[in-house]
């Protein structure tokens, strides 16, 4: 189910093949074995199907991969395990449950967000380098998983942005500089994984921050966001057994702990996400 003209894609894949070996591409994370062309539809999708622009994004993206050394990335840990540890505390976040068509939820409490602390801690850079590597669990361990489970329409994740107790305070200089780094990232070397964003929760000034957002984000993406006004427009798309119970659903992954376990905590971070992250990570090469 590729979105992009068969004839676009070939013609992309002989000018790829000519640039790259695809075993390179490969070990670089850029695509799985057999799936080029999957790849190459989703930038292809991205650029409107504009041969030239899709070329030379993937080739810029291909040049990031091999900058950031993504082979070496996945190898183990992306970071020394307290540096992991308080950005997992101090921006609750993670996996959790499914949508009604079996796209993977990704939830972010951005409310109980804690720059300060954090920074503390770990680097802008080492924030980054976290990221990068959640991206590659989600792009290549998964996605292919959930796509074999549940279908091609589970290409795709669902990110819901939980803004309960956001203050006047938690968009620091410090934040929007994060947001606007990960969003660019997102959108250039990760293009067309994301199916639709869910605000929940939006405190009315929000919205003023929002314009600010907004110019970091691509056109497409922008179609792809949606403020829910009422936990009832979140339960007609994620099943409440899915949802945890903060957002109005029924989960508790571990009761009694901090948002039920279900993402991160300021106390908790053994979620089922980061458990299954850090196994597939301890793992010899
Ligand atoms: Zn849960």
């Amino acid at each position: 189910m590729l979105e992009a003209p068969v004839e676009t894609i070939a013609l992309l894949r002989t000018k790829l093949l000519g640039e790259f070996l695809e075993s390179e591409l490969v070990a670089l994370g850029f695509c799985q074995l057999g799936c080029l062309d999957e790849t190459i539809a989703r930038y292809a999708v991205a650029r409107d199907n504009d041969a030239d622009a899709t070329l030379a994004a993937m080739r810029g993206s291909i040049a990031w991969r091999q900058e950031m050394d993504i082979p070496s990335l996945v190898a183990g840990p992306a970071l020394p395990s307290e540096k992991l540890e308080a950005i997992r505390h101090f921006n609750p976040q993670g996996f959790h449950g499914q949508d009604k068509d079996g796209r993977l939820v990704y939830i972010e409490r951005t409310g109980y967000l804690d720059i300060e602390a954090l920074l503390k801690v770990a680097t802008p850079d080492d924030v980054l380098r976290a990221h990068v590597q959640k991206c590659e669990y989600k792009l290549n361990v998964l996605l292919p998983r959930q796509v074999a489970a549940a279908g091609t329409t589970a290409a795709k994740i669902v990110l819901i942005y939980d803004l309960e107790n956001v203050g006047f305070n938690t968009f620091k200089t410090d934040v929007f500089t994060a947001i606007q780094r990960i969003t660019a990232i997102n959108q250039e070397h990760y293009p067309e994984t994301l199916h639709k964003v869910y605000i929940v929760n939006a405190p009315f000034f929000f919205y003023g921050t929002y314009k600010l957002i907004e110019v970091f984000l691509s056109d497409r993406i922008r179609q792809k966001i949606a403020f829910v006004g009422s936990k009832a427009e979140l339960i007609a798309d994620i099943p409440a057994a899915s949802l945890p119970k903060f957002l109005g659903g029924t989960c508790e992954c571990f009761p009694g702990v901090a948002h039920g376990g279900c993402v991160s905590s300021a106390s908790f971070t053994r979620t089922h996400y980061f458990v299954g992250l850090d196994a597939h990570y301890a793992r010899s090469p």
